[in-house]
């Protein structure tokens, strides 16, 4: 049994040889689907299931293509769209982690997120990006 599924794993990477493989927006195509999927199970939306097989399948022919080029293009220009939203759970999941030990304010001047480390009394604290002074009760 073993030496068929290494067998199979070899098979499997040679196969993938010269293909695109999974790469950002296979993975989040597979994502999409898989909600849809979810959400089809819910009486009334069972028409999503057809757009989730379009996600998957979509998924599917972008990891097997062969033409590398065109599929890292659009992972490229996907990863552009998909930047600032990643950013904003990268920094929503900092918060949370941090939320014990540092206070969380925005910029009255510039709008960029700030941090004080909590319990140090009020500070005074100077935005590194447009200089606005702010006292903060950390
Ligand atoms: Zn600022």
């Amino acid at each position: 049994m073993r030496g068929f599924l290494e067998r199979l794993q070899w098979k499997l990477a040679a196969w993938m040889q010269g293909r695109n493989g999974v790469d950002g927006l296979s993975n989040f195509l597979m994502g999409v689907g898989i909600i849809l999927i979810l959400a089809s199970i819910v009486p009334g939306l069972d028409l999503l299931s057809w757009f989730a097989l379009v996600f998957l399948l979509v998924a599917v022919l972008r990891s097997f293509s062969k033409n590398i080029s065109a599929r890292s293009k659009e992972n490229e220009a996907f990863e552009r769209v998909a930047e600032k939203p990643k950013r904003w759970f990268a920094l929503r999941h900092k918060m949370w982690t941090n939320r014990k030990t540092t206070r969380y304010f925005t910029c009255k001047g510039c709008g960029t997120v700030l941090s004080v480390p909590r319990g140090k009394g009020t500070l005074r604290v100077v935005c590194p990006k447009c200089k606005t002074e702010t006292m903060k009760k950390s």
